[in-house]
């Protein structure tokens, strides 16, 4: 049976301890469905940061040396124990992301005990190679833990993250000291409370607080050894600049502004289904992932986005612990102002035609929380600050194409490249196309989420580095060592 208490735990968990921070401050945790605070979190400053560095610096002295298989085993036990807990974790999830419980939320809590299975299986897959340089020479290499990793994680999927950080590290031999985004500590929180009574002590380390103290001092911390970082371009640099500074490896998935090509030949429902899909607007669009620019046809132009509206409207917004809402709210004050900023801007365009959506409704029960609804502006140019910037809410953008050659050149026209979408019956110029795309993923008549194993990151200002596959784990968490033995020394 399913416990589904939500975990009282609501402290750091540091050299395995749950710990307040040093100066005894707290940031509030909001419910973004109805703006009131529900939760409380320690405040992290350097002092703690110093404390878990130096915890999980102790912690890699042993943990490098626990046989990989054994790790892999402790990963499976916490995969078992997440999943026993999903329906609590769902519900925490959903009560501070305002990402809908049956959508969104509970998905995200399952796939994160898949994480733990899928690392935990990987633990014996840790080879080195060796060398044909000869018969008097044996030259092979190991794949070695890097050390202390500081990892960062960012609110919308916070859960599912923090499982991505947390198990290619352990497995590969790493500890780490996670910094939990402020927005949306308490799930992670949980996953750390579960995950520490598989692991030895000071392995795992969990620190809440705010980028600008936590999240900076984390980064630039002399004892961390690798750093791994999911959020936004612009904090993403200056990340690479701290790793830069100490010539330490760093892994970074940051933002985008993903294409959707649709052909003509794809002008039918589960298209539109798949476009909905790929835009996340269940996930009120806060993933880097969606596909936010949604380059139309000219022959289908209108009667797609007829359809398209039609079944957006659809979607049910409200209440994120409702079974039957579709659609939650926006994490906080700040992104649903820029949001409405964006809505705002594309209704003062004289240029822009609004085919859905617009402003939040300012009255009855969803004007409580930071409700955005799915908004979408036809004839959009490629040059608007709306196709060009991640607005990170449900604001999509529909531009006309006539010759595929003037789409991919405005697919292209971007400095992210995360995603792309194709949508085609004819395979070969769906896949001439995928090819073109300057992604670091593309999909084909599809428009799901990652998938675990499967090589995930991005390419230009999308970000450096993979991490949700064997090879992702095997590059950005282990460092290779050559050892070459003369086996051709003279007799004694
Ligand atoms: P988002 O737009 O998703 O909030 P951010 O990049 O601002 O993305 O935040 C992602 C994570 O980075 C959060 O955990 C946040 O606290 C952290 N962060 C923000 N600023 C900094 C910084 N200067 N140094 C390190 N971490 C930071």
């Amino acid at each position: 049976m399913q416990d589904t208490t939500v975990a009282p735990a609501s402290r750091m968990l540091l050299g395995g301890d749950f710990v307040d921070s040093a100066s005894g401050e707290t940031i509030a945790v909001r419910n973004p469905a109805n703006r009131g605070i529900f939760a409380h979190v320690p405040r992290a400053g350097a002092e703690d940061v110093d404390r878990a560095v130096k915890a999980a610096a102790g912690g890699f002295e042993t943990w490098r040396g626990v046989p990989p298989r054994e790790r892999g085993r402790m990963l499976l036990r916490i995969a078992d124990a997440v999943e026993a807990k999903t329906e609590a974790l769902a519900r925490t999830i959903a009560t501070e992301t305002g990402n809908a419980l049956r959508t969104q939320a509970r998905p995200e809590a399952a796939l994160t005990a898949d994480i733990f299975r899928y690392f935990g299986g990987l633990a014996s897959e840790i080879k080195g190679e060796t060398l044909p340089l000869g018969e008097h020479v044996l030259s092979y290499t190991r794949r070695e833990p890097i050390g202390v990793v500081g990892a960062i994680i960012p609110w919308n999927a916070p859960v599912l993250l923090a499982a991505l950080k947390i198990a290619p590290a352990l497995c590969t031999g790493n500890t780490i000291v996670l910094k939990a985004a402020e927005d949306a500590p308490l799930g992670v929180l949980m996953l750390a409370a579960i995950c520490e009574e598989h692991l030895p002590p000071a392995v795992l380390n969990v620190l809440t607080g705010y980028g600008e103290d936590c999240g900076a001092a984390l980064s630039a911390h002399p004892g961390v050894r690798k750093l791994s970082f999911t959020g936004s371009t612009e904090v993403g640099k200056l990340i690479m600049e701290e790793a830069a500074r100490r010539v330490v490896p760093v892994s970074l998935e940051l933002g985008g502004k993903s294409p959707s090509i649709v052909f003509p030949d794809a002008n039918e429902d589960w298209v539109v289904d798949g476009i909905i899909a790929a835009m996340r607007f269940t996930r009120q669009s806060q993933s880097c992932t969606a596909g936010s620019r949604l380059f139309l046809h000219s022959s289908i132009f209108d009667e797609f986005l007829e359809k398209l509206v039609a079944r957006t409207s659809d979607l049910k917004l409200g209440d994120p612990l409702d079974e039957s809402t579709d659609m939650g709210a926006i994490i906080n004050e700040k992104q649903f102002r820029k949001v409405c900023g964006y809505v705002e801007e594309g209704l003062d365009r004289s240029d822009a035609r609004l085919v859905m959506g617009g402003l939040p409704p300012e009255s009855g029960p969803l004007s409580e929380g930071f409700f955005a609804r799915p908004t979408i502006f036809a004839d959009a140019s490629n040059d608007w600050r709306l196709a060009r910037e991640e607005i990170f809410g449900p604001v999509l953008v529909a531009i006309r194409w006539d010759d595929v050659d003037d789409a991919i050149r405005m697919a292209n026209d971007s400095h992210y490249g995360l995603a792309a979408f194709v949508w085609s019956r004819d395979i070969g110029q769906a896949l001439r196309t995928a090819h073109r795309v300057e992604a670091g993923w593309v999909q084909v008549n599809q428009g799901m989420g990652q998938v675990i194993g499967q090589s995930y990151g991005g390419v230009k200002q999308s970000g450096i580095g993979r991490e949700f596959s064997l090879e992702g784990m095997l590059d950005s968490f282990t460092q290779k060592k050559s050892v070459t033995v003369n086996l051709g020394i003279p007799a004694p």
